[in-house]
């Protein structure tokens, strides 16, 4: 989305989830180095750099190394966990090492960091299966391993706490009915046909609330009795709560595009966060999110009368945030060299946390390393820009893109009161994986 007066949001800040070239975005960049504000004719194009630009990156691409090293090394890269911090402290070394000036951290308040330590899951009556499972980050541990009956107790109206009153003492829940599991059929890996890539060149207007559903007012209160069947279920007794994730088997293209795909259940679960990182972080049940089929079975034996025990052992860890700021985006930057242009800023950014699930390495890990190859190209090339070209990587996306509203809200302006700040007049233009935004230039104020 491009940034222009009317949109201080960090909209141009959000992920895309298809993957890109370094050498693309520098490109673009190198053009939008070579495009002075005020007479864009008369620039002339260094064709001698930008040849230098693509040869190292299409002969000497590191980019692979990159992500190996921030996804299978040190991913997952969940904000406040130690994943994120190890990855942040080798992408910094490699930028000191490539030469790259002002590198640094810059940290904003996040909330308490979480950690898994351990999980195993076993249905042990009346066969055993291992199941495929993960603990929602934020969510606290079983009192070691823990060996009890599971129960089936979804409960979606307000008529349903009865039933399951004095029925939970010790017991595993089972929190929603079976989901149906389809053949897999239509489009399951997504290859972007000329519809999609026509859609991605525009700019759709941001979906208020996706989980919004149709009646306003809805998602709150889905929440509120979301919030009403934990506590049901936490003063119950129960030792734990699993589902199977979402109804949906589908899922979405990412941002607002419109194309849907269908999620591949072969083992394959997606669970995200289930706790809160403020003062009651922990304060929930252990909770857990397995494979579809996996919970289908256990439901449909209990269905039969037959009683299921599960052996379930949920071991994480809360961690303190360190002096109230437990989440940072990394910066750097090449200084330009113009003394009249170096205080102009081309941004490149992408949001380097992921979640616990897994390394992290769609997402974000190839959107950072675009950015971060990008970074070692361009000192590799011996690149000298007139402007100040820097990278941000951004922590806490996945928590509400929280680094990149941050970073906005210090440098830029600040969306809720639209007050530009200094370096607002200063920024040229933002990529971001496979975009590059054109914004306000200094020199004579137009949006491009
Ligand atoms: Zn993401």
């Amino acid at each position: 989305m491009p940034i222009t007066r009317r949109s201080l949001v960090p909209a141009a800040f959000v992920h895309l989830t298809s993957i890109m070239l370094a050498t693309t975005t520098l490109a673009t960049l190198a053009a939008a180095q070579s495009s002075p504000a005020a007479s864009p004719a008369v620039e002339k194009i260094d064709y001698a750099t930008l040849a230098r630009i693509k040869e190292e990156g299409l002969q000497r691409s590191q980019v692979m190394d990159h992500i190996s090293w921030i996804a299978d090394v040190y991913g997952p890269r969940l904000t406040g966990g130690p994943g994120i911090r190890q990855a942040a402290d080798w992408t910094k070394k490699k930028f000191g090492e490539w030469g790259l000036s002002g590198i640094h951290e810059e940290p904003w308040a996040f909330g308490k960091g979480w950690q898994l330590v351990r999980f195993h899951a076993h249905m042990i009556e009346p066969q055993v299966m291992s199941i495929i499972g993960l603990p929602k980050s934020w969510t606290p541990s079983t009192n070691g391993t823990v060996q009890v009956d599971v129960v089936l107790a979804p409960i979606t109206a307000a008529a349903d706490f009865e039933k399951y009153k004095g029925k939970l003492q010790g017991k595993i829940v089972l929190t929603q009915p079976a989901r149906a599991v389809r053949m897999l059929d239509g489009r399951i890996v997504m290859r972007m046909n000329e519809d999609d890539i026509a859609e991605a060149k525009t700019t759709p207007v941001p979906a208020q609330s996706r989980a919004g559903g149709g009646s306003p007012g809805g998602f709150a209160q889905g929440q509120q009795f979301a919030q009403r069947v934990a506590e049901f279920y936490q003063s119950e007794g129960a030792v734990a709560v699993i589902d199977r994730g979402a109804d949906s088997d589908l899922t979405a293209g990412g941002s607002d595009l419109s194309w849907q795909a269908q999620r591949v259940d072969g083992g394959t679960i997606f669970v995200g966060s289930g706790g809160s990182r403020d003062e009651n972080a922990g304060k929930g049940l252990p909770s857990v999110v397995i494979a579809v089929e996996h919970y289908n079975r256990m439901v449909r034996i209990l269905e039969k009368g037959v009683p299921v025990k599960m052996e379930l052992h949920v071991e994480t860890k809360f961690l303190d945030e360190p002096q109230g700021q437990g989440g940072f985006n990394i910066v750097a930057e090449i200084p330009g060299t113009d003394p009249k242009l170096k205080d102009e800023v081309v941004m490149l950014g992408a949001h380097f946390d992921s979640h616990h699930g897994a390394t992290g390495a769609t997402d974000n890990a190839t959107g950072s390393v675009a950015m971060i190859e990008a970074m070692r190209i361009l000192k590799a090339a011996g690149v000298k820009p007139r402007r100040t070209i820097r990278v941000a990587l951004w922590g806490g996306e996945e928590e509400g893109l929280m680094g990149s509203r941050a970073y906005v809200k210090q440098h830029f302006a600040d969306p809720a009161t639209q007050q530009t700040k200094p370096e607002w007049d200063k920024l040229a233009a933002y990529g971001t994986r496979g975009i590059l935004a054109l914004g306000r230039c200094s020199s004579n104020g137009s949006s491009r």
